[in-house]
């Protein structure tokens, strides 16, 4: 094993501010730091947010040498460090205290062409129509589906895109993957799957896409648009796997309860109250209820 660290960075001043940092103390403690990708190095260090994550993968081309990042300001739902942990990460690095988590990665063709994602994969209309779709699975015919589009997102992609689809968040152990519809529609004209479907590791989805929205339906891995002629796209779980340093064994739920849950316990707050007050309008004055609609 080298003593190099590959370091990935956002373009942030802050993010900047905080890579002289944590290139001094990695230095002061033997370690070398390479700015552009070494295939040598031993670690992919990322600052930033999970933009910045998600970029250093596929910058890389998904490499196998083990990933970690230092989350400045953003979500990060895959930066662990914290960034005033930056001493207690190198001391831990130093000493060999983490362990190695394998990252699902989904593999898709198109056309030929083998395309990589740790999040997701999604299949909808670059303008504002309905995207017509069919569904295979393991080469059996599942679904006509009609409305904005269908997430195929990774267990840890779960709570990204596909959360907000009301997709399920799948726990990061489990080996499979989650096809969610975003928006289907359910009428007389189409009859959608309206729920997720979680599938084993060795499934595959074949969706593809009526000629007449061919010419508008884009596919998307992690945020990136792939234009393409073609309008047939397979999707499975790739042999290949993104290897993620974690200091803390409990860095999962840790961050499901700080980074999401706090929402939702908002959202309860927020429809709790709501409720009180709706039933009890007639007792505000409707100061009360300004100042209450304001601050909601
Ligand atoms: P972005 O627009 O900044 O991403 C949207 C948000 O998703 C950011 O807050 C990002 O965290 C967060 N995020 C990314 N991966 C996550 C994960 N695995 N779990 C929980 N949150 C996650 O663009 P981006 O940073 O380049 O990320 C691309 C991702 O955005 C896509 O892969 C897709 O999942 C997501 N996206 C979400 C929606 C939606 O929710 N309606 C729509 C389009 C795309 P940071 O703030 O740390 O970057
Ligand atoms: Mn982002």
């Amino acid at each position: 094993m080298t003593n190099i660290i590959n370091i990935f960075k956002n373009k942030s001043k802050y993010t900047n501010s905080i890579f002289h940092k944590v290139r001094k103390i990695l230095q002061d403690n033997g370690y070398e730091v390479s700015n552009y990708y070494n295939k040598n190095a031993f670690l992919n260090l990322v600052i930033g947010g999970d933009g910045a994550f998600l970029n250093a993968v596929h910058l890389s081309n998904f490499s196998s040498i083990p990933f970690i990042g230092i989350n400045t300001g953003h979500l990060g739902f895959y930066q662990e460090i914290e960034v005033n942990m930056l001493e207690e990460f190198v001391k831990d690095l130093k000493n060999g205290n983490y362990k190695i988590e394998e990252l699902t990665v989904l593999e898709s063709e198109v056309n030929r062409k083998t395309l990589n994602a740790i999040n997701e994969v999604v299949v909808k209309s670059k303008k504002n129509q309905i995207i017509r779709v069919k569904v295979f699975i393991d080469g059996n015919f599942i679904e006509s589906y009609s409305g904005d589009g269908l997430i195929i997102s990774t267990p840890h992609g779960s709570t990204a895109y596909n959360l907000s689809a009301n997709g399920a968040i799948l726990h990061q152990s489990l080996n499979g993957f989650q096809l969610t519809p975003i928006a289907p529609v359910y009428s007389n004209l189409n009859k959608s799957l309206k729920c997720p479907v979680v599938l084993p590791n060795d499934a595959s989805i074949e969706i593809s896409v009526s000629r007449r929205d061919n010419y508008h339906t884009v596919f998307i891995f992690d945020g990136r648009e792939f234009f393409t002629k073609d309008f047939k796209i397979k999707i499975s779980v790739s042999p290949k796997k993104i290897n993620k340093l974690i200091l803390n064994k409990n860095h999962y739920w840790a961050n499901i309860k700080n980074k999401l849950m706090w929402l939702l316990k908002g959202y309860c707050i927020k429809y709790i109250s709501y409720y009180i007050f709706s039933y009890r309008r007639s007792n505000f004055s409707p100061c009360a209820l300004a100042i209450f609609n304001y601050y909601w």
